[in-house]
C-alpha cells in the first residue's frame, strides 16, 4: 500500500524474476516509496496550515486504528505537526508510537523515515547525542537504498546536530553536501533554506564575508515566495552581517527592511530583534537620542514577551550610552534594571560585563576604590571562566570519542535511547526554547542564533494559528472579540458599529454542489470582506458561515451602505469564482455598542436585527433601532 515501485532499466524475464525475488525479500534498492497520498498531502501542507492538519489527523486517527501501516503513518505525521507547533516532546512521543508499529525488516523506508522525524524531535528537546548515531543509521540505508530525498532530509538534520553540539565544521559538510543535492525547484526542502542554515554557521564563526552569499540567496528566493516571515529572518542575518563587515548603509537598510516585515507579519519580537541593531548602527553614527528612543521601543516588547536575554542587553546598551553621554544617573538606573534580568549562574559573561560597567560607572563618579575592587574580581572572574572554557572544550571531545566508540553499539544503544525518550516524552515542553535561548548565551554547545531563528519561526506560526481561522485567514472569533474589546478601551471605551453578518441558504449550497464548494464560498466572501473594509474595519469569522464585524467610525447609515456595496461586490467575485451559475446572498443585522460591558449584548441586538432580515426574506440589512427597541428594516 505504501510502496510504489519504478523500475528503470530494460530487462529480460529472468531478471523481472530476480526482481521479484528480490522485493519480495524485501530489498529495496529498486524502491521508491511515499507516504499513503493522503498522508502526503498532508505533509506537504503541514508548513502553512499545521493547525488544520492536526485537526484533521485528531478527526480520522479512530479510523487509522485498523490498520498498522496507517497507524504508524498517522503518529509520523503527528510528530511533524508537532514540531511545526514548537511541541518537541509530544513530536518524539508519537515518533516513538509509530516505530513501535512499524517492522523495519518489511517496511525499511518508512521506518527510516519515522527515525529521521525522532532525529529532529530529538534535537529540538535537547538530545543531540542522542540523535546522532540514528541519524547516521538513517543517511547509510538512504545512501545505500538510493533514496535522494530522505538522505537529503536526514543529512539535514544532522547538520542541526552537529550545530547544535558545537561541531560547525561537520555542520558546514553536512549543509553543503545537502545543498548540492537538492533541486533548485521542488520537493519539502528546498535550497533557499539550506542557504540560510549554511549562513548562520558562518555568522556563528564570525565569518560574515562567508554567511552574505547565503544569507542573501535565502533572501531572494523566499522574496520570490512572498514569505515575508522568512524574508524578514533572512535580511536580519544579512543586514548584520554587512553591517559587521562596515557595509553599514546597505546593512541598515536591511534591517529596516526586516523590521517592516515583520511588522507586517506582526512578529514583533522580530521586528525588536531588528531595531536593537538599527539603534548600535545609530549611535555609531552619532544619534544617540535615536538609538535611545529605538531601545526603548525594543525594551517594551521584549518586556512583553518577558524575553530575559534580549531584556538584559538592551538595559546594558542604555546604560552603556547613558554613561557615554555623562548622564551618570540614568546610566546607574538601566544597569541596575540589567541586573533584574541577569540570572549570575546561568549567565556567566553577562555578569562580568555588568560588574565591568558597574566598575566604570563608580570610576566616573569618584570611587576609585569601589571601582578597583569590582575590577580586580571581574579579572578573576574571567580567568576562572578560561580554565571552564578548555575544561568544556575537553569535555566536547571526548564527547565526540564517545559517540565514534558508541556508533559501534549501534544496536544497544538504540534499546537506551527508546527508554530514554519515554522518559523524556514527560517532560513538559512549555518554555522550552526560552530556557535554550539563556542557556546558549553562555554555553559553548549550543548556537545562539540557530535558537533565534527557529523559535521565531515556530512563535509566529503558533501565534497566528491561535488568532485565525485556518480556512478563511481571518481573525477567529476569540481573538476578533479582543481586538474589538482593545478598540473599545482604545477610544476611551467609547462606541462602535457591530454588524452580524450571515450567508442564506448556505446549507442548499452544500447540499447542491457539495463541501468543497460550500469552502470555496466561504473563502471568496472573506477575502472580498478583507479588501472591502479598511484596516481601521475589525473582522472575524463568528462561526460557520457567520460573520462579525466592528466599525469604530462612522454612522449606522454608513455601514449600511457599505454592506449594500459588499453585496453587490460578493456577486459579481462569485460569478468570476466558479465556472457555473451559483447565487449567493447575505443577511445581516447592525447595532451600536456602547463600551465594553454592553459588548455582549450589543452583538445580541445585532443578532436579533440579522435573524429579523431572515424573516423577511433574506438578502437585506437591518438596523437594529434601540428607541423603540424593534429591528426595522430600512
Ligand atoms: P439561513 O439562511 O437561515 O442562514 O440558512 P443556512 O442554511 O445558511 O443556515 P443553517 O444554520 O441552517 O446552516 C448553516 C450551514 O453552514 C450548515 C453547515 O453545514 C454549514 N457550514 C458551517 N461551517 C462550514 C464550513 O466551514 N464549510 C462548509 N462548506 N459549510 C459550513
Ligand atoms: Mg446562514
Ligand atoms: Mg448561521
Amino acid at each position: 500500500m505504501i510502496f510504489l515501485f519504478r523500475v528503470h532499466a530494460p530487462f529480460d524475464r529472468l531478471v523481472t524474476l530476480l526482481l521479484l525475488l528480490c522485493l519480495l525479500s524485501c530489498h529495496t534498492v529498486f524502491a521508491k516509496e511515499q507516504l499513503d497520498p493522503e498522508y502526503a498531502q498532508w505533509e506537504a501542507s503541514l508548513n502553512a496550515k499545521p493547525g488544520e492538519v492536526l485537526t484533521a489527523l485528531d478527526q480520522t486517527l479512530s479510523k487509522a486504528e485498523n490498520d498498522p501501516i496507517t497507524l504508524a503513518q498517522h503518529h509520523f505525521l503527528y510528530s511533524e505537526t508537532y514540531i511545526s507547533l514548537t511541541y518537541p516532546d509530544k513530536a518524539l512521543n508519537h515518533a516513538n508510537l509509530a516505530l513501535e508499529v512499524v517492522d523495519p525488516k518489511q517496511h525499511p523506508w518508512l521506518y527510516h523515515k519515522i527515525l529521521t522525524a525522532k532525529v529532529v524531535a530529538l534535537d529540538y528537546v535537547g538530545q543531540p547525542q542522542t540523535a546522532l548515531p540514528l541519524a547516521n543509521q538513517v543517511i547509510q540505508w538512504a545512501d545505500h537504498s538510493e533514496d535522494q530525498w530522505l538522505l537529503v532530509e536526514a543529512i539535514v538534520a544532522r547538520g542541526h546536530l552537529y550545530n547544535a553540539l558545537s561541531m560547525s565544521i561537520e555542520a558546514l559538510n553536512d549543509f553543503q553536501r545537502a545543498y548540492q543535492m537538492v533541486p533548485e525547484q521542488g520537493g519539502e526542502i528546498n535550497k533557499g533554506d539550506i542557504a540560510s542554515d549554511i549562513a548562520l554557521v558562518y555568522e556563528y564563526r564570525h565569518e560574515d564575508e562567508l554567511a552574505i552569499p547565503f544569507f542573501e540567496e535565502s533572501a531572494a528566493f523566499h522574496r520570490q515566495e512572498n514569505d515575508f516571515l522568512e524574508l524578514s529572518i533572512a535580511l536580519y542575518g544579512l543586514g548584520r552581517a554587512n553591517k559587521n563587515i562596515g557595509k553599514i548603509a546597505l546593512g541598515e537598510s536591511q534591517l529596516e527592511e526586516s523590521a517592516r516585515l515583520a511588522r507586517k507579519v506582526k512578529d514583533f519580537q522580530g521586528e525588536a530583534y531588528a531595531l536593537k541593531e538599527l539603534a548600535g548602527i545609530a549611535y555609531k553614527q552619532g544619534d544617540a537620542d535615536r538609538a535611545i528612543a529605538m531601545l526603548k521601543t525594543t525594551q517594551h516588547t521584549f518586556n512583553q514577551s518577558n524575553n530575559k536575554f534580549m531584556l538584559l542587553d538592551t538595559s546594558f546598551s542604555l546604560s552603556r550610552i547613558y554613561l557615554a553621554q555623562g548622564e551618570l544617573v540614568l546610566a546607574e538606573q538601566h544597569l541596575e534594571q540589567a541586573k533584574t534580568h541577569l540570572d549570575a549562574d546561568a549567565m556567566p559573561m553577562q555578569s562580568i560585563s555588568v560588574q565591568e560597567q558597574a566598575a566604570k560607572l563608580a570610576a566616573r563618579k569618584g570611587q576609585y576604590q569601589q571601582a578597583y575592587e569590582l575590577l580586580i574580581d571581574t579579572v578573576e572572574k574571567k580567568q576562572q571562566m578560561l580554565t571552564e572554557a578548555s575544561i568544556n572544550k575537553l569535555n566536547q571531545f571526548r564527547t565526540q570519542y564517545d559517540l565514534a566508540n558508541k556508533e559501534k553499539e549501534n544496536a544497544l544503544l538504540q534499546k537506551e535511547n527508546e527508554l530514554q525518550s519515554h522518559m523524556l516524552a514527560d517532560h513538559e515542553s512549555q518554555g522550552r526554547l526560552t530556557q535554550l535561548l539563556i542557556l546558549a548565551s553562555v554555553s559553548t554547545s549550543l548556537l545562539l542564533a540557530f535558537i533565534v531563528y527557529r523559535s521565531r519561526k515556530n512563535r509566529i506560526k503558533f501565534q497566528y494559528m491561535a488568532q485565525h481561522d485556518g480556512m478563511t485567514g481571518m481573525n477567529n472569533r476569540s481573538y476578533a472579540l479582543k481586538k474589538i474589546k482593545e478598540a473599545l478601551d482604545l477610544h476611551h471605551n467609547n462606541s462602535l458599529l457591530l454588524a452580524m453578518v450571515d450567508l442564506d441558504h448556505f446549507k442548499t449550497i452544500n447540499d447542491q454542489y457539495g463541501h468543497a464548494v460550500g469552502d470555496e464560498v466561504l473563502i471568496q466572501f472573506s477575502q472580498l470582506c478583507i479588501q472591502h473594509f479598511d484596516d481601521n474595519v475589525i473582522l472575524g469569522r463568528f462561526g460557520g458561515e457567520e460573520f462579525l464585524l466592528a466599525m469604530p467610525y462612522g454612522d449606522q447609515h454608513q455601514l449600511r451602505r457599505s454592506l449594500e456595496q459588499l453585496k453587490a461586490s460578493m456577486s459579481e467575485r462569485i460569478q468570476q469564482s466558479f465556472d457555473f451559475k451559483l447565487k449567493v446572498t447575505f443577511s445581516a443585522g447592525i447595532s451600536r455598542c456602547r463600551g465594553v460591558d454592553d459588548l455582549d449584548k450589543a452583538i445580541h441586538r445585532a443578532d436579533m436585527a440579522m435573524y429579523q432580515a431572515k424573516t423577511h426574506g433574506r438578502d437585506q440589512i437591518i438596523l437594529h433601532r434601540e428607541v423603540n427597541q424593534s429591528p426595522q428594516p430600512l
